[in-house]
């Protein structure tokens, strides 16, 4: 069941929020259904990830709603996550960390990946840290068992959380705190959807991690570059909105300015949608 999930992560402080689900086919519970291509990943809610709560009436209230909802959890709170969706991902943190996983909390993703928990690091998320691996912290959220992915597999626990978490192993914290890596020069992204998202994460993270100073330039850019995407109708605009304004609250901007460079940054960003027709260049 998951609302009996849902509480008992709530009852250890980490923040839940209901996610769309997918149905036998795959397709996903939103309107979109089968053209999702986030299927069974994105939250219900409508303010999203800011609307996650440890209330367990609140939850109890979700899942009258959605009793089939998958479980999300806030990450940045109780916990970080090491995201490791491919072999190569493994082998990349295995590697990293030579040769030793730490004996934290880890999960079977419904697509076959991992999930290790960690205690928050403080940073937000970073995408393509290695390749195959990323992390969830501040501002993100990860699926939890017994979530159900559209491929039909379940998320389930390989290592139960026990007492303490684990700290963040250092070569992996190194690489967090490091610059975000260069995006890749690519004229056309294969998977529109997977580009957009990946987006996303690392614009919100950037914000997130923005120094004073920087902060509102910084969350600027990030509005003008997720509303080309919004433009080329690849990210929902209200989820580009809670992603953002909780990022630059996790940066420390004000809530009058951060609402007015959203704004203005995905609206300038929308009158040049991302184009995703193939270049001609060789
Ligand atoms: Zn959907």
């Amino acid at each position: 069941m998951s609302l009996t999930a849902a509480l008992a992560y709530a009852r250890h402080g980490v923040p839940v929020l209901p996610v769309h689900t997918p149905d036998l086919t795959g397709a996903c519970s939103c309107d979109r259904g089968a053209r999702c291509e986030r299927s069974g990943k994105h939250p219900r809610l409508r303010h999203g990830l800011s609307e996650a709560s440890t209330d367990p009436s609140q939850i109890r209230l979700w899942w009258t709603f959605w009793p089939r909802a998958n479980v999300g959890l806030r990450t940045g709170v109780v916990m970080d996550v090491a995201d490791v969706d491919s072999a190569e991902g493994w082998h990349g943190l295995r590697h990293l960390l030579g040769g030793d996983i730490p004996p934290g909390p880890q999960v079977r993703t419904g697509s076959g990946g991992r999930h290790l928990w960690f205690r928050p690091t403080g940073f937000g998320n970073r995408v393509r840290l290695l390749p195959g691996l990323d992390w969830r912290g501040s501002g993100g959220y990860v699926l939890a068992p017994p979530s159900r992915h559209a491929s039909g597999g379940d998320y389930r626990w390989i290592q139960r959380p026990a007492v303490a978490l684990p700290p963040g192993p250092a070569p992996l914290v190194a690489l967090i705190a490091g610059p975000p890596p260069e995006p890749a020069r690519r004229p056309f992204p294969a998977h529109p959807g997977r580009y957009a998202e990946a987006a996303l994460d690392a614009e919100t993270g950037r914000v997130a991690d923005a120094a004073p100073g920087t902060r509102n330039d910084t969350l600027n850019r990030a509005a003008f570059a997720l509303g080309r995407l919004v433009g080329a109708g690849l990210l929902d605009e209200a989820e580009v909105r809670w992603a953002l304004t909780a990022a630059a609250r996790h940066a420390g901007l004000g809530r009058a300015e951060t609402r007015r460079t959203i704004r203005s940054g995905l609206t300038a960003g929308r009158r040049q949608p991302f184009t995703h027709r193939p270049s001609s260049a060789a």
